[in-house]
């Protein structure tokens, strides 16, 4: 469900028409609906009322401060993975005590600077790096929350690159590893450890390896009980995927229900971890068609949107819809839909129908609010694209499109 819609024969982004913000702000363009966002936000935070919890919002999906503030006020907290994420949670006015920092690599600076901000608490990952956060925690006079990660080894059934809770996965702690883990941390000066985690992939369609990972932790929650461990939360990740095309995942209502059902009366907080199913079908990236070529074996739409802007096509194969923005009810043709970028796999489409488009036709690639401008890039010294937050019938820039000086700024 989201709001960007035809009207008129022209796409709309709630009330704003989509042609007119290409031509004000120029293309390529990703465009965000504040009611897709409030909606998506609401309807998965509200899936756990029925347990004590915590949405944290990973700022990884989309970190741009105008959509963090907005899921901030809506009482949202974050899930973090680096300095740079804390330093923008914190500046979009998300409360230290809603964000938890997960990730295999802190350096001892984004320790500090987290211990500083007084965060809720560590994703641990790995035993050298609860010896570090310690060593830092001592040196500030503070004491850390920590929860381990535990990697559960299920499969989640999604692409190898977003897989991260299998036994060959470079994330968190086996669970026969993790109860020595927790014995140590007990017993370090620095550390509490306060809670359990798991985050085992992303775009998961089915609710069952998520419950298969919770049985393990649930499991592994009596022996620590068994240790004396005073365990508060239970951080159960992110992962829920979204429809792009004709995928069918659980509605975040029935995977709040499933998941309430097996938590319901431990004395536990819960903590998740959305991103995609929040932001994913609440952004859209628009494009003009440069030029159209027919060559021996393909038709190419060459559009001024590429890899650097969208690269989920290029790096797991995804699939995005993409559809005219002003249809002009021409004959549909096989095409491929690439980018100016000088790589064979900047591609945005491939084989895909698509009603023949001219020269100066814009296009809508759909479900591009995750994951799409947070991870672009300047590759080809392309400047990256503006972003547009619309709510209701007014737009507003939340993104300047980057200039040609901001591009060499750091540059001697
Ligand atoms: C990326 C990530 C998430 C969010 O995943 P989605 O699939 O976007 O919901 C949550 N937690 C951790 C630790 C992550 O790395």
């Amino acid at each position: 469900m989201h709001h960007f819609k035809m009207k008129n024969g022209t796409l709309f982004a709630e009330d704003v028409n989509v042609k007119e913000l290409a031509r004000q702000y120029g293309t390529p363009l990703y465009v965000y609906s504040t009611a897709t966002l409030t909606r998506h936000f609401q309807a998965f935070d509200s899936a756990f009322n029925a347990v004590e919890h915590l949405t944290c919002y990973s700022v990884k999906a989309n970190s741009n401060l105008a959509v963090l503030r907005l899921l901030a006020g809506l009482g949202a907290g974050m899930d973090i993975v680096s300095g740079g994420e804390l330093y923008r949670a914190l500046l979009a006015g998300v409360p230290a005590e809603r964000i938890v920092y997960s990730g295999v690599g802190k350096k001892p600076a984004e320790i500090a600077q987290a211990l500083s901000a007084g965060i809720l608490m560590f994703n641990v990952e790995s035993v050298q790096e609860l010896v570090r956060i310690n060593e830092v925690a001592q040196q500030l006079g503070k004491t850390a929350r920590v929860s381990f990660r535990i990697n559960p080894d299920v499969d989640p059934k999604t692409h190898p690159y977003i897989s991260t809770g299998m036994k060959k996965n470079k994330f968190g702690l086996s669970i026969d590893s993790a109860l020595d883990a927790y014995a140590m941390a007990r017993d370090l000066p620095g550390i509490d450890p306060v809670g359990m985690d798991c985050h085992i992939g992303s775009q998961l369609t089915t609710i069952e390896p998520f419950l298969e990972a919770l049985d393990k932790l649930l499991a592994f929650y009596e022996k620590l009980k068994a240790m004396n461990l005073n365990i508060r939360y239970l951080d159960l990740g992110g992962g829920l995927g979204i429809p792009y095309d004709e995928e069918e995942p659980p509605h975040p209502k029935e995977f709040g229900a499933a998941l309430t059902k097996a938590i319901d009366g431990l004395p536990l907080k819960i903590v998740l971890e959305p991103g995609r199913v929040i932001v994913g079908n609440a952004g859209i990236l628009v494009t003009e068609v440069l030029y159209t070529k027919q060559t021996a074996t393909k038709t190419f739409v060459i559009v001024d949107a590429a890899m650097n802007d969208l690269i989920r096509p290029s790096l797991y194969g995804s699939f995005h819809r993409i559809e005219e923005v002003t249809p002009q009810g021409r004959a549909a043709l096989d095409v491929d839909v690439v980018g100016p970028i000088c790589e064979s796999g900047d591609f945005l489409a491939k084989d895909r129908q698509l009603p023949e488009v001219r020269q100066g036709e814009l296009l809508a690639v759909y479900s591009a609010g995750a994951y799409g401008f947070t991870m672009s890039s300047n590759y080809n010294t392309r400047t990256r694209a503006a972003e547009i937050l619309v709510d209701g019938d007014k737009a507003i820039v939340a993104r300047r499109r980057e200039t040609y000086e901001s591009l060499v700024a750091n540059e001697i």
